[in-house]
């Protein structure tokens, strides 16, 4: 008898090499993307200890962490201290082993996360791993995608294998019609704040519903991103036309022959009726406001009209400096950024201008835009978007991490309050002191103009 199977069984058991009977499998691992930060590491272990990659055309490695994000940057710069030690580490040991290397000066360079879809390097129903807790995020093409450490990296380079305890599977269907404003990272707010930071319990995730499947590529992107914020392995979304659409032609992405038979395997990627789910939740699109974040986790956000809770954690309040039973938008802020690979991509950038044009940031705040890669910023220039941002008074910066965290180098000044488009506002994470609110694009470049945390609907009234 046929067992029903889910989009995430459908890729594992395509490439099960060997199964323990424990839990824990072999699996054949398509495509291996690395960064300086972490990469470097696994790359020169593989070459101390005289190995060699499986299949060097299946290995990418980008500089996007501790790159510079100045204009002027050179191929070394780094913005942290001794950071391009990381950078020509990675350099020497692509070229050693002859993996593609995406350099600083490239045209191709940016974020992990943002180019991979973007050459078409992640696709449907590969696996693909990366040093990088938000590989997550290529799960929108409905690739099984997932964050490993270095010396899992060498491993998967090596051998073209991995070990790995297969996850439970979680399904969240999003149904109904966002209302005006509201954005993928809303959603991914709600409902890591409706179901806790550890509610996704080390599951493979797939989002299914209309309002899933009425999403851009962006806008998923956005949503998988979050999904390590909820402690899940990953998350997945079965690829549909909107993902053909947004493949095609692109750098890595099948061509001609192989393009239509590509497309008639990625249609065989979906749940059957009747598979199995671990968990299963329904989220109702109408339920999900603008959200932003009070505390120190993804989960302590809230409605943006909402008060801070009155059970809220006096530590956290605090760090933050913050009391209960406030509104968010009694609060001034002191810094607005855009950028990382939760929201840095010209949609994001398109929504954030909107607002911005023909306005200026408040006195007093320190405004930051960095695109989520070069190609990113090309196509924001070609639309006139950059001018949009430095004439409200942001700054404009080359592709890259930068801000989204802090691992030494510029930042904000301890204390300041920063509304922010990225995916963490742990302690310190975009710097010593700096207290991060997490919100989409739109609500920092509102927030940005109003000068405190603000909707952009009420901007307008304003
Ligand atoms: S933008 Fe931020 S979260 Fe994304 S990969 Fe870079 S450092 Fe990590």
């Amino acid at each position: 008898m046929h067992m029903a199977k889910t989009l995430f069984d459908k890729i594992w058991d395509a490439h099960s090499v060997l199964d323990e009977a424990d839990g824990n499998c072999l699996i054949a691992i398509d495509r291996v993307f690395l960064h300086e930060r972490t990469g470097s590491v696994a790359l020169e272990s593989i070459i101390e200890n005289g190995y060699s990659p499986r299949n060097p055309s299946a290995v990418f490695a980008t500089m996007d962490h501790i790159v510079s994000n100045k204009v002027d940057r050179k191929a070394d710069d780094s913005r942290t201290p001794d950071g391009n030690v990381f950078i020509t580490a990675t350099r020497d040991a692509a070229q050693k082993t002859g993996i593609n290397l995406i350099d600083v000066l490239d045209e191709d360079q940016g974020i992990v996360h943002v180019i991979s879809p973007e050459l078409g390097i992640a696709q449907p129903g590969l696996t693909l791993v990366c040093p990088d807790s938000h590989t997550c995020s290529q799960g929108a093409l409905g690739a099984l995608a997932w964050g490993i450490g270095s010396s899992d990296a060498e491993h998967a380079i090596v051998t073209g294998t991995l070990r790995v305890k297969k996850p439970p599977q979680m399904r969240i269907k999003v149904s109904g019609k966002f209302k005006e404003g509201v954005t993928a990272k809303d959603l991914a707010l709600h409902i890591i704040a409706k179901f806790g930071a550890a509610g996704a319990k080390r599951c493979a995730i797939e989002y299914t519903g209309n309002a899933i499947r009425e999403m851009s590529i962006e806008a998923r992107l956005t949503l998988c991103n979050m999904a390590v914020e909820f402690a899940a392995f990953t998350a997945i979304i079965a690829p549909d036309k909107v993902t053909f659409d947004y493949l095609k032609e692109r750098r890595y992405a099948p061509k001609e022959v192989a393009w239509k038979q590509a497309i008639q395997d990625w249609k065989t990627l979906f749940t059957e009726s009747g598979a199995h789910f671990d968990y299963e939740y329904e989220i109702n699109a109408e339920d999900v406001q603008p959200t932003v974040s009070w505390g120190t986790s993804p989960a302590q956000a809230i409605s943006i009209s909402s008060e801070i809770p009155e059970n809220a954690d006096k530590i956290v309040l605090d760090y933050m400096g913050l009391s209960k039973g406030t509104y968010l938008k009694d609060y001034a802020i002191g810094g607005a950024f855009i950028g990382s690979c939760t929201n840095s991509r010209l949609s994001d950038l398109r929504a954030a201008a909107q607002i911005l044009e023909g306005r200026r940031v408040k006195d007093g705040v320190t405004a930051i835009c960095v695109p989520g890669s070069m190609a990113v910023r090309r196509a924001a220039e070609a639309e006139g978007l950059d001018q949009i941002f430095l004439a409200a008074g942001f700054e404009w910066g080359v592709a890259g991490c930068a801000f989204c965290f802090y691992a030494g180098g510029n930042t904000f000044a301890p204390g300041t309050r920063v509304i922010s488009s990225t995916n963490r506002n742990f302690e310190g994470r975009q710097g010593p002191g700096v207290r991060t609110h997490l919100a989409s694009p739109a609500i920092v470049a509102a927030s940005a103009i109003a000068g405190h945390i603000c909707d952009p609907q009420n901007l307008k009234e304003a």
